[in-house]
């Protein structure tokens, strides 16, 4: 008999305190009940990943979870707001677009609006899709707003994430979860207790002998992945051959201008190179393919490009691109980098955090952890790290940067059949044949398609019933308008300080 009282789970106990052991501390504490002990190992000698600044607008759902208040994470955390991505010499040197969150034009017609612009297009119509981005054009401007809900409001067209300090965040979430009653243990795991019947992970225990039992265990040990895979056995699934970035050397830099509300992505030749910024400090990262450039010259290369003085040396990072095979074997769970990594491009690892987190609480097991569970999220995860996979090689391969080994090998190497039928079935018809559970929308496969110059050379038959120059005066129309909006709406700066300048929730409550 499952699902009895007598069958919850009552201990639980996450290995790791980087960014992912501590979001999924803050979310267990958040949604279960008291009587659920939640105990977290770390250890300072190892130490995290200590990098992962930038985020994706998927935030809002955690945020919103455990109840955090906005104005007071941009405080604590010395956030800035993100609306989208630059990229830079991708395509070719000179090239730059943005991959803007939010949507391009306005719902109607029935239509995809992007469909209604290769119609316009092919009846004259000469505007770029960026004319059609309010988060595009506020960009430029360094300007920022969030969005409205009112879908009559151009506003409503807009998306939003953050930059914040790695380090503060996970000291943020830290406090909140030892408030919610999370323990923390400090010390490195020395062994690993498994039932000799089920196999089953039953305790943990610790150099300073501590043993830590549970009925769960979610394995947040980082790259080493101590337990889903130095423990179970889980193997990994090697994507390098596609995704050839094995390293990045990074480096907070002081801040010189105003604070950009994006990320930056430049292209460089064994790599890309991230701009990060802070309200405080600027973080940068230089991303590069080991056999393309050594440790040396990409730490210079990185130094060489930096808007103001360097506060540290260049830090080395060391990866492989793919996924664990398994990522929820038995009774132990992986989540961030232990579950498998792909590269801050479209800085979707801490989306895979959350949305790793999400899937445990909607398939949440009773003590007999029912194998069905653990199926369904292995499929699931499997079907997110795949689409992520695909839009992050878009990138490398639809590249004119000729001359270059990293670019020329990109360019022309064989790519997965799914992402090779999303192009030809978009350069055929302009169709995203977008999955339901897809992460990047039609937004963001159609800026960087647009933005790598892989072009339509069609569109939607239903398009065809749309008259012609009305069309192509309505989003003139659109467009305009849009142009108009920018320059009213408040400098991204403005906007940081007006939050600063405000009490915190905290205090407020102190003196009320
Ligand atoms: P870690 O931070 O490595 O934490 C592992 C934890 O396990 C630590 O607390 C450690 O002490 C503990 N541990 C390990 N072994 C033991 C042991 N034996 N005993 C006890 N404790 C142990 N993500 C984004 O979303 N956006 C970005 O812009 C972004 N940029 C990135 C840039 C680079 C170069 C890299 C490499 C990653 C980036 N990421 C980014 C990913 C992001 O940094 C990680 O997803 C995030 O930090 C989560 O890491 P983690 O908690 O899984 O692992």
């Amino acid at each position: 008999m499952t699902n009895s009282m007598g069958d919850r789970i009552r201990r639980i106990v996450i290995l790791g305190g980087g960014t992912a052991g501590w979001m999924t501390a803050a979310a267990l504490s958040k949604t279960l009940a008291r009587d659920v002990s939640i105990t977290l190992l770390e250890s300072d000698d190892i130490g995290t990943v200590g990098v992962g600044e930038a985020t994706i607008p998927t935030i809002h759902w955690f945020n919103d979870l455990i109840g955090l208040d906005e104005e007071d994470f941009v405080r604590v955390t010395k956030a800035s707001f993100k609306l989208g991505i630059e990229f830079v010499d991708w395509t070719r040197a000179g090239s730059r677009y943005l991959h803007p969150f939010g949507t391009y034009g306005v719902p109607g017609s029935g239509l995809p609006f992007h469909q209604r612009w290769l119609k316009a297009r092919n009846d004259g119509l000469e505007r770029p899709l960026r004319d059609f981005s309010l988060a595009s054009q506020l960009a430029q401007q360094n300007r920022f707003a969030k969005p409205v809900s009112d879908p009559r409001s151009i506003l409503s067209t807009l998306g939003y994430a953050w930059h914040f300090d790695a380090s503060l965040y996970a000291g943020y979430l830290r406090s909140l979860c030892t408030r919610r009653g999370v323990t923390r243990v400090e010390g490195r795991m020395a062994n690993v207790e498994r039932d000799g019947e089920t196999g089953r992970v039953s305790a943990l225990t610790t150099d300073k002998q501590e043993r830590l039992e549970g009925e769960l265990f979610i394995d947040c040990s980082g790259f080493r992945a101590l337990l889903i895979a130095a423990e179970l056995g889980s193997g990994f699934e090697d994507w390098s051959h596609w995704l050839l970035c094995d390293r990045a050397a990074a480096v907070p830099c002081e801040r010189v201008a105003e604070t950009t509300p994006f990320t930056r992505s430049t292209a460089r030749t064994a790599g890309w190179q991230w701009r990060i910024p802070l309200q405080h400090r600027t973080g940068n990262g230089y991303v590069y393919s080991s056999a393309h450039i050594s440790d040396d010259e990409a730490a210079a290369t990185l130094l060489a490009h930096l808007d103001g003085a360097a506060l540290a040396e260049p830090r080395l990072l060391q990866f492989k691109a793919g996924r664990r095979k398994t990522v929820w074997s038995k009774n132990v769970v992986a989540i961030g980098l232990a579950s498998g990594f792909l590269e801050p491009l479209e800085s979707t690892s801490i989306h895979l955090i959350q949305s790793g987190i999400a899937k445990l609480l909607s398939l949440f097991p009773d003590r007999h952890v029912d194998p069905a569970l653990a199926r369904r999220f292995n499929l699931l995860f499997e079907a997110d790290m795949d689409n992520i996979k695909d839009f992050l090689i878009l990138h490398y391969h639809a590249n004119e940067r000729v001359g270059e080994p990293l670019w020329d090998h990109c360019r022309t190497m064989p790519i997965p059949d799914t992402l090779q039928a999303r192009i030809d079935d978009y350069r055929r018809s302009g169709r995203l044949m977008l999955g339901s559970d897809d992460l990047f929308r039609d937004a963001s496969w159609l800026a960087v398609l647009n933005g790598q110059d892989v072009v339509a050379e069609g569109f939607t038959p239903l398009a065809d019933r749309l008259d012609a120059q009305v069309n192509r005066e309505q989003l003139e129309q659109l467009a305009q308008l849009i142009e108009r909006a920018a320059p009213t709406l408040p400098a991204h700066d403005t906007v940081i300080q007006q939050i600063l300048a405000r009490q915190p929730v905290e205090a407020l409550a102190a003196a009320g």
